[in-house]
């Protein structure tokens, strides 16, 4: 089998291959999928009018590959094919949805390969980072696919000899479930495995920026047995996305929303859900806290701080945003931290060895990290490292470093979304809890400390539905992932992420006398 070296072999193949959209050559020779297709009712097919839009590289700015611009009018197609398909899907066994999705995580790991290098085809990000994003999102599957068969309801003890009380636990119906760029891969399996395991039928929308992976988990369901209609992909631009969003939130046929994005998209979607009083799950931005305490060792903390942050170059939903360290130790802690980005931070391609920074997402994503770092510096930020577009061009930002940054200023109020370390020295631990929990999000967080008394008291005191102790990070099959505040409604992974799409229903059996 040969592996090819780079992103622009994979584009040539998908370009090249005119009756595929991905090419039969490594490395994504198990994924076929006619040309301008997506998946809906267990077909490949074209939007009705035919509109196509184009998926690039943010690396290089190279077009991957043409996929549909599906109208509502194809959404109708995949909302009716997915409320049929939950008519036969809900009355299958536990076990027999177990098989399928044991089968999808199957096929996750016999394809991580060819799944990783579409991620960093289209995301960026550095292939040992993809690889890890199809590890990640394949666990999902395979946690479900044992959760599965334990969604048990309960036998109550009865206040009446002549009744019996039975809660039981059942699928919802249709899930309209919309996801990021930035875990192209593992934003569907969080969802998807739970829905799926709880006996609901899906509607995928993948963003703009990243439906190859959408198109690649299709297949995948495809090839597992997964019954038409069961999994759909609707895939649009962002021209047609908000039309889109409002149909999924406003039919009737639809039964839950669940949404990973941007705040002021989940603000709009739980308003357009309201029409129909529909359950909504959403994970939404964070703006993390990143707390050092005196007692803490710095060399871990640094180094759980580069693993939060640097991250998928800064963009994921649960970096650090707002860094606080302690007077007496901030000097060191800037120093240690200004060596590991110096000496960790590659810049380039994430198909080239040794990359561990790739581009950003988008020319809009770099407007946004360089006005953050502009702002800061315009109100006294000190810039210790980076600070500028990087000198690769396209969408490559410097990893940069800032001291002396304060509350009022962008780094701090806003979700920065991007390679920037922005630092601020505080004095007392109640300062440092008066900060973090100052945001309106309340995603994840995180604090370094030695001391015993003051890890269970910081725990408890921050705002926020997901807390790393000495750890930056904190994700996996197993754990409730979701935040409080503006960051969310629900949790997703763990015995809990099945919760948001099953209903409770009370069955009272009279007559017993
Ligand atoms: P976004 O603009 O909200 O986009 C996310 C998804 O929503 C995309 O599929 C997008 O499609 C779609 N969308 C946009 N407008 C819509 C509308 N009016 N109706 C229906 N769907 C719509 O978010 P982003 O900026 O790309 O992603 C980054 C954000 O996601 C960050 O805030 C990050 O913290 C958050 N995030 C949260 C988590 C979590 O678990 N809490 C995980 C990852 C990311 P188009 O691409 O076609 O516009």
């Amino acid at each position: 089998m040969v592996m090819l070296q780079n992103g622009k072999t994979i584009l040539r193949c998908i370009i090249q291959k005119k009756d595929f959209l991905c090419g039969i050559k490594r490395p994504l020779h198990h994924f076929r999928f006619p040309k301008d297709s997506t998946y809906i009712n267990g077909k490949w097919i074209s939007a009705k009018d035919g509109s196509i839009f184009p998926v690039s590289n943010p690396a290089d700015g190279e077009t991957l590959a043409f996929v549909p611009d599906c109208s509502t009018v194809d959404l109708d197609e995949a909302i009716n094919g997915a409320h049929d398909a939950f008519k036969e899907w809900k009355n299958t066994t536990a076990k027999e949805r177990s098989y399928i999705l044991r089968k999808m995580f199957n096929l996750h790991m016999e394809n991580v390969g060819d799944l990783a290098h579409i991620i960093t085809a289209e995301v960026g990000k550095p292939l040992q980072e993809s690889v890890s994003e199809i590890n990640y999102g394949a666990s999902f599957l395979e946690w479900f696919s044992e959760e599965v068969r334990r969604i048990y309801g309960d036998i109550v003890p009865s206040p009446f000899k002549n009744k019996q009380m039975f809660f039981i636990r059942q699928p919802v119906g249709v899930a309209g479930i919309i996801t990021p760029w930035n875990f192209p891969n593992a934003m569907i399996t969080r969802k998807v495995g739970a829905a799926l395991a709880a006996g609901c039928t899906c509607i995928i929308k993948p963003a703009e920026d990243t439906p190859l992976s959408a198109l690649a988990f299709a297949d995948i369901a495809d090839k597992a047995g997964v019954p038409p209609g069961v999994i759909n992909v609707v895939t649009s631009s962002r021209k047609n996305t908000p039309s889109i969003g409002k149909k999924l939130c406003e039919s009737h046929k639809v039964a839950t929303i669940s949404f990973t994005g941007s705040t002021e998209v989940g603000k709009m979607l739980l308003m357009n859900s309201a029409s129909t009083v529909k359950k909504v799950s959403l994970e939404l931005g964070g703006n993390a806290p990143f707390i050092v305490f005196n007692s803490a060792n710095v060399k871990q903390a640094v180094s759980g701080l580069m693993a939060s942050k640097f991250r998928n170059s800064g963009q994921t939903c649960v970096c650090t945003n707002r860094i606080l360290v302690q007077d007496k130790i901030h000097d060191s802690f800037v120093s240690e931290l200004s060596k590991a980005m110096k000496n960790q931070l590659i810049v380039g391609n994430g198909f080239d060895t040794g990359v561990t920074l790739g581009p950003l997402i988008n020319q809009h994503a770099v407007e946004k990290v360089e006005g953050h770092v502009k702002n800061a510096i315009e109100n006294g930020a000190n810039l210790v490292i980076g600070g500028k577009r990087h000198s690769r061009g396209g969408t490559y930002f410097e990893p940069t470093l800032l001291t002396q940054v304060t509350k009022d200023m962008l780094p701090f109020c806003e979700e920065t979304f991007g390679p920037v370390a922005a630092i601020m020295k505080f004095s007392t631990e109640e300062e440092a809890i008066e900060i973090a929990n100052s945001s309106k999000s309340g995603l994840a967080g995180y604090f370094y400390s030695e001391e015993v008394a003051q890890i269970v008291r910081v725990a408890k005191a921050i705002e926020v539905g997901m807390v790393g102790v000495n750890e930056g990070i904190i994700s996996t099959s197993e754990a409730a992932f979701g935040g409080i505040k503006e960051s969310g409604i629900g949790r997703e992974g763990s015995r809990y992420g099945i919760d948001e799409y099953v209903e409770m229903k009370y069955i009272c059996l009279g007559g017993l006398n």
